[in-house]
């Protein structure tokens, strides 16, 4: 069977970034997974993030457990389920970071920090935290559902990164240093490049990367991001990686389907849909998750600017005509034959099933699309058996059309 042996240098860097985050002294700051985190390690704050915390208690699938406690709260099913999960978690007093790494709960936010360019809901998310908790907080509100990014948008998203420097001068205890600043987003640039090579090892056949290592081995440039931790770890999943490609060895080794996944991972069944992709010779090849932490407009030389842009023109945060862009170039560059769309229910920032863009996609590009409708925590949202055979019949149609083409 094959595997990633990266993946147990994965889980030992993984344990000492949680590690630090539990040793006495340590600031600690509350980022968004697409939040200002090279800013934010700029002034020694230890950062974590809420985000990779409902990923975790989806993956345990423990976010069934939680979900209902934050209903009870006032907070519908209907919201985010990483919201849901993770509110519901702490309302219990519960963490699988225990189970997993030792921790007792999770860490204390000596500053919260956000930036709606991913959705609106981390502001009531993370707002929520920081009464509990009685903790400071800023966001960044850059503009939305971008086409082009102008100038000025870019302008106004500089100011606001700039606007939250003595707040967290004032809780760090560290005065702002562009020098510093420099070298986190010049580590977290390099991290990137190399995450960026590392997916795109999957446009060979086989392929030696599917979207589920994806999401599993991106955990480093998600909550690592402006540490050498970070880049020294996909230098070695790279090396693997190739040596892999080198040798032609892969995910299926007769691989006859290659498929883009556009949208959330379903975290309570990764294992679940790896196998079955796998048992039907097809390998998830792309996605927009795994590409949403691809920064190369990050430039030491011009810090707020880059990054401003980096942060601003991510895909959750652009128009359909720039999705639709983004997606055809993976489409060909990944030699994609067929998309699945996740409908996550409680996501509708990164569901694009619901407004008829598969549907046009398909008519500009000529790839087959198939909607499956579940969700990132809450798997009452999701039937295995219905998608299971959605699946195995979007497959078995993609090969016949191609025997017959
Ligand atoms: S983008 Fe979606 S899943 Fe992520 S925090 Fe926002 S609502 Fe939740």
């Amino acid at each position: 069977m094959y595997e990633i042996k990266a993946t147990q240098e994965l889980k030992k860097i993984m344990r000492n970034y949680f590690q630090s985050l539990a040793q006495e002294g340590k600031k600690i700051a509350w980022c968004t997974s697409v939040g200002p985190a090279e800013l934010l390690r700029s002034f020694g704050f230890e950062v974590y993030f809420p985000e990779n915390h409902g990923a975790l208690l989806g993956a345990t699938r423990t976010a069934m457990e939680y979900i209902p406690e934050s209903a009870k709260y006032g907070y519908s099913n209907h919201v985010c389920s990483y919201t849901t999960s993770d509110i519901g978690a702490f309302l219990k007093g519960n963490t699988p970071l225990l189970k997993q790494y030792g921790l007792k709960s999770i860490p204390k936010p000596d500053l919260i920090v956000y930036n709606t360019n991913q959705c609106r809901e981390v502001q009531d998310w993370f707002s929520f935290f920081a009464k509990q908790f009685d903790c400071p907080i800023a966001g960044i509100h850059p503009p939305r559902y971008v086409d082009e990014v102008t100038k000025e948008e870019i302008t106004l998203v500089i100011d606001q990164h700039k606007r939250i420097i003595p707040l967290c001068e004032k809780v760090s205890g560290n005065k702002f240093n562009i020098d510093r600043f420099r070298e986190t987003l010049r580590l977290s640039k390099e991290a990137t490049m190399l995450w960026q090579t590392v997916l795109k090892t999957a446009m060979a056949t086989p392929a030696p990367i599917s979207f589920f290592d994806g999401v599993i081995h991106m955990g480093p440039i998600v909550i690592m991001r402006g540490t050498q931790q970070a880049k020294d770890y996909y230098v070695r999943l790279l090396e693997e990686l190739s040596d892999n490609l080198n040798n032609k060895t892969g995910i299926v080794a007769n691989e006859k389907c290659r498929i883009f996944w556009e949208g959330m991972p379903i975290w309570g069944r990764l294992r679940m849909l790896s196998d079955l992709f796998t048992e039907n010779n097809a390998v998830v090849v792309a996605s927009t998750y795994c590409s949403s932490w691809i920064f190369n407009d990050f430039d030491e030389s011009d810090p707020f600017e880059s990054s401003a842009l980096a942060y601003t023109k991510i895909f959750i945060n652009r128009s359909e005509k720039a999705k639709m862009k983004m997606l055809t170039n993976w489409l060909n560059e990944y030699r994609c034959d067929g998309i699945l769309f996740h409908d996550t229910k409680t996501c509708f920032n990164n569901s694009n099933a619901k407004f008829g863009m598969p549907q046009r996609l398909k008519a500009e590009t000529g790839i087959p699309f198939l909607v499956v409708e579940g969700d990132l925590c809450d798997l009452r949202f999701f039937s295995e058996g219905q998608s299971i055979t959605k699946i195995e019949t979007f497959i078995e149609q993609i090969e016949s059309s191609k025997v017959h083409a």
